[in-house]
């Protein structure tokens, strides 16, 4: 059976590129009845920000990738909080000592900074911990075994390295990227288990994914480079290795780089799924929930961030992203993050609900505003006539505010190019009496008015915008007698009666 996990760290709010990451894997679960874990990675103490766990399980949620096992859902690995697994990863390092594999190593931070140092003015601006230079280094394999029981004993610090081979070839397949493959010549001995006797990453991960069950790997290409370090770990411990999908970066707008979280606030436009809010540092970023978007329209965009269902298709609800969904055409190069893009995939979501469905969703944004809330009846008349020109929710009330009270005002570019004194004030005055009939509808307004173009050689050109105007204040928005109508003749004909005083 498939099961997969998405396995951020709590160092922050989570990234629209992490959300993409937990996407395709519930895609890729769903899809072949497998099961999604949630799993926190806090194994970095230092890094650790409150709120952050919380902010991951709230995203998910919001986003409707809900977990099948894991932390705020629980299941029969728990917990699923590494650093509530910290007791069972020692043995695991101390197996690989055992095994000759890994060893113990006793430099301290500052004598491994001057090694590095020292490498620096040497021309080596990597120095690493391998084959070769590990034989000069304080660890089990070159101090004697009696000394190395003393500093044990002793209480030293010390960390667990993993010992590489070398010059060994690691190779495995890609799911995505096809074969890698890479000397050991170019690795470190990375540290297993840290002095505080919390385990790295890296360890911590494959012990985990061995121990969960978890059949395939999806997450970032960032982990890319980490990836033959852990199939020589699953080879140590003599575990089958999961399949790994390394996915493609999420590319700024313009091409020139990585996404980042900073990005957000520089380029205008949200990186996080919800707001940010960091209790303790006051630091606070945008999110597409409170930007108005719709999370089936955030998810969509989301999926199509490196992936395509290979025809012309864009609009998917999450189910039938399911359906559609395969590694397979996930493509290897980065992906362009346009927020245009977004919104318009918000705005074909907005015009799939009913009228009834955006008045309900309106209602709490005009309250929120202090805007009064028409009659049911005319809301639904007043969505049905401006949400075409609304991407977001609240855009229904902007782009048609002079329909819910008074105009804020006459726009004053719309009266200079239209607005012809007497000229204009003399066919309102017309109009006002021309319009006070019994049948105040949208199409006997329409006829009223071309009859009185015709009767008086007035050209639509000149009378329109003046009509507009002196209903809305300007000379935009939908057609002028559907928003009579909506109005109702009393309104209409105060606020052409206010334009002339
Ligand atoms: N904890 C890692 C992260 O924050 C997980 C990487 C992985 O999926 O192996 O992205």
């Amino acid at each position: 059976p498939v099961r997969v996990r998405f396995a951020p760290s709590p160092t922050g709010p989570l990234h629209m590129g992490g959300v993409r990451t937990a996407l395709y894997n519930y895609l890729f679960a769903k899809k072949l009845g497998g099961t999604f874990v949630l799993r926190l990675e806090d194994t970095d103490q230092t890094r650790f920000v409150p709120g952050a766990e919380q902010y991951i399980v709230d995203s998910l949620k919001w986003c409707g990738i809900s977990p099948d096992e894991g932390i705020s859902v629980g299941g029969p690995h728990e917990p699923y909080r590494q650093s509530e697994r910290k007791p069972m990863y020692r043995q695991y390092a101390e197996d690989l000592i055992a095994k000759d594999l890994a060893y113990y190593a006793f430099d301290t931070s500052e004598e491994l900074e001057a090694v590095r140092e020292r490498a620096k003015e040497a021309g080596n601006a990597n120095f690493q911990y391998n084959h070769i230079t590990r034989n000069s280094m304080k660890n089990s394999l070159t101090l004697p075994a009696e000394e190395v029981q003393r500093r044990l004993e002793n209480g030293d610090p010390y960390t667990i390295r993993i010992k590489l081979p070398r010059n060994h070839e690691v190779k495995f397949e890609d799911m995505i990227r096809g074969w890698v493959s890479v000397d050991t010549a170019n690795m470190d001995d990375k540290i297993l288990l840290k002095a505080d006797g919390m385990p790295t990453y890296h360890l911590a991960n494959i012990v985990d994914d061995h121990t969960m069950e978890i059949t395939h790997v999806i997450r970032g290409e960032e982990w890319l480079p980490s990836a033959p370090l852990h199939i020589l770990m699953y080879e140590f411990f003599g575990w089958e290795a999961p399949k790994f999908a390394h996915l493609p970066l999420l590319l700024r707008p313009d091409g020139n780089g990585k996404l980042s979280k900073r990005d957000g606030d520089r380029l205008g436009f949200p990186v996080f799924p919800l707001r940010w809010e960091n209790k303790e540092t006051g630091e606070t970023a945008m999110g597409y929930r409170e930007q108005g978007f719709f999370p089936e329209a955030f998810i969509n965009m989301l999926a199509f961030l490196g992936w395509n269902p290979g025809d012309n298709r864009e609009l998917f609800t999450l189910e039938e992203l399911v359906d559609t969904f395969t590694i397979a055409k996930v493509s290897k190069s980065g992906a362009k993050f346009d927020f245009e893009k977004a919104k318009w995939y918000n705005q074909q979501y907005l015009r799939k609900h009913t009228d009834a469905e955006l008045a309900d969703m309106l209602i709490p944004v005009l309250e929120a505003k202090g805007v009064a809330v028409p009659e049911r009846s005319i809301l639904e008349r007043i969505i049905e006539l401006v949400k075409e020109r609304a991407v977001f929710v609240e855009d229904i009330y902007e782009e048609g505010h002079f329909l819910f009270h008074e105009p804020r005002g006459y726009d004053e570019s719309s009266v200079k190019k239209k607005w012809k004194g007497e000229e204009s004030a003399a066919i309102v005055r017309a109009l006002i009496e021309a319009f006070d009939v019994e049948e105040f509808s949208s199409a006997n307004l329409e006829a009223i008015f071309k009859a009185y173009l015709n009767d008086n050689g007035i050209g639509f050109g000149q009378a329109g915008p003046v009509l507009r105007i002196s209903i809305t204040g300007t000379m935009t928005g939908p057609s002028a007698f559907d928003m009579m109508e909506v109005l109702g003749k009393e309104e209409t004909l105060r606020r052409m009666n206010k334009t002339l005083s």
